[in-house]
């Protein structure tokens, strides 16, 4: 059982003044695995007061210095990625593939960073002035759970490396692998204030992050609807505001795809971390010429796509995060056989042969339009739904029909179309032909997908404000 008590404010371990707990379990069993004691607004303002005091120290430290603290943090977090898996593993069954790749991101994030920043020119003359760019000031990250110390070293590392101070409030289902993740990270002698972790509800802490006034920047990654509402409570304060929110990415297969490899990169780009991921390519568009290949290959394709526990390494589907989540995506099963839509493979109810734990059965849907709620909603399950389409043309219309825009996939054969394609996709990111994460490049959505860009010289920027200094 894991009793999480305590808050991280000012360097150090403390019990908070709030006193609420909130129950974790483990979402493969349904047991209850311990209790996390909650910070509330008085915890919050505490922490906004300790990185304000170490603020005005830490922003005018050299680069050799934050270099030297973000080398320190990637051998940290590096030296307890096992223990680091294993708590994600139970807190959100999540499978090794993504475990193992979550954790080793992690720690490379604050190496990238250290690069970023030792080749990153603060100041440059433009005509007679001198542009410099300077901390934006207090910074708050807000993170959900599906990769919650992922989201917490990237923010993490950007405002070190920006010289920026920071308070963060994680997920309340990623208590333990917060605790440990702050073990690491104390363990890093970084100054005391410069990061500070506040286990807390969304509506308290998380709330009282986007309304204080000393907080400059509030840095978001989680639901649309709830970056909404940071955006209008930071508006009072003008904050600057980095939304990282949700997306339903179309996931274009072409005419000319070749299916032995176009086919297992379509699931798993839609079904990636158990189809709980914002950038997930939900829905897999088809030309209708090749409809009936396609449909027969996915549906032998997603037969690999074994769903069970994390403790079997050939696993690739795990359960949902919490029974809500379990019901929310039960409940659209449902609402796409209500719409009309036709199931290839799935529905409602937990695959054959587990018979506990949140797990829902990865799920194909066929006979899906876009206009569809299943197709416009973010599921945030093992959720697709194939849409036909006549020519490229409709591809991409079908592909821009949407709220969102994030990120899409093209999978086809012949790269330089597959480019000039691209150009015509409303989404951060274009992935061809599953090419792999690149970390220096910037990440975040168009449309309701977010504001601004995280990673590389793009986040960083995020994190500072310009200044000309004319003389
Ligand atoms: P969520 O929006 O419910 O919660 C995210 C965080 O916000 C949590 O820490 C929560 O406690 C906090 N929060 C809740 N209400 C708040 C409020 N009023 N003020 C301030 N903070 C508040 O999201 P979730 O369910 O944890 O995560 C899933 C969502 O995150 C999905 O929509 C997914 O697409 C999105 N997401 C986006 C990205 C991205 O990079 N674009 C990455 C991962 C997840």
């Amino acid at each position: 059982m894991h009793t999480i008590e305590k808050i991280y404010i000012d360097g150090q371990f403390i019990i908070p003044h709030g006193t609420e707990t909130a129950d974790l379990f483990n979402p493969s069993t349904e047991e209850k695995i311990g209790t996390v004691r909650l910070g509330d607004v008085e915890d919050a303002r505490a922490a906004i007061a300790a990185a304000k005091r170490a603020f005005p120290t830490f922003s005018r430290s050299s680069k050799a210095e934050r270099i030297a603290i973000l080398k320190r943090l990637s051998a940290a977090v590096a030296a307890r990625s096992q223990e680091l898996t294993a708590a994600m593993a139970e807190e959100y069954g999540a499978p090794q593939y993504f475990t193992g790749f979550s954790v080793a991101n992690a720690s490379a994030t604050f190496l990238t960073l250290a690069k970023v920043l030792e080749e990153y020119e603060f100041t440059q003359r433009i005509g007679r002035a001198e542009v410099t760019m300077q901390p934006v000031g207090v910074a708050a990250a807000i993170t959900p759970w599906n990769n919650n110390y992922g989201f917490i070293c990237t923010k993490l590392a950007t405002a070190i490396a920006a010289g920026t101070t920071l308070v963060m409030k994680p997920s309340e289902m990623s208590a333990i692998q917060t605790q440990l993740l702050t073990e690491c990270l104390h363990e890093a002698d970084v100054p005391k204030g410069v990061f500070n972790i506040v286990n807390g509800r969304g509506d308290v802490v998380g709330a009282e992050f986007s309304r204080h006034p000393d907080i400059a920047k509030v840095t978001f990654t989680g639901s649309t609807a709830v970056g909404k509402e940071i955006l209008r409570v930071g508006a009072e304060t003008l904050k600057r505001v980095t939304l990282e929110l949700g997306g339903k990415g179309p996931n274009i297969i072409l005419e000319d795809a070749d299916l032995n490899t176009v086919i297992p990169n379509v699931l798993m780009m839609g079904l990636m971390n158990s189809g709980q991921a914002c950038v997930a390519g939900t829905r897999v568009l088809v030309p209708e010429s090749r409809m009936a290949e396609v449909l027969e290959r996915l549906k032998d394709g997603i037969k690999t796509f074994k769903p069970g526990e994390s403790t079997e390494a050939e696993v690739m589907i795990g359960p949902m995060v919490s029974s809500k989540q379990y019901e929310r995506v039960q409940s659209y099963i449902r609402l796409g056989l209500e719409e009309g839509a036709e199931l290839l493979a799935g529905g409602p109810g937990r695959p054959e042969g587990i018979d506990r734990g949140w797990f829902s059965q990865p799920t194909i849907f066929t006979k899906v339009n876009n206009t569809m709620r299943i197709a416009r909603e973010e599921i945030f399950g093992p959720v697709l739904c194939v849409i036909p389409y006549r020519d490229e043309e409709e591809a991409i219309q079908i592909a821009n029909d949407t709220s969102y825009g994030l990120q899409s996939y093209l999978n086809g054969s012949d790269m330089a179309h597959m480019r000039k394609l691209a150009e015509r996709i409303d989404t951060g990111r274009v992935v061809i032909n599953a090419a792999p994460h690149e970390p220096l490049a910037p990440f975040g959505g168009f449309k309701q997908s977010g504001i601004g860009r995280e990673y590389g010289v793009f986040g960083l920027e995020a994190f500072l404000e310009r200044k000309a200094v004319l003389a």
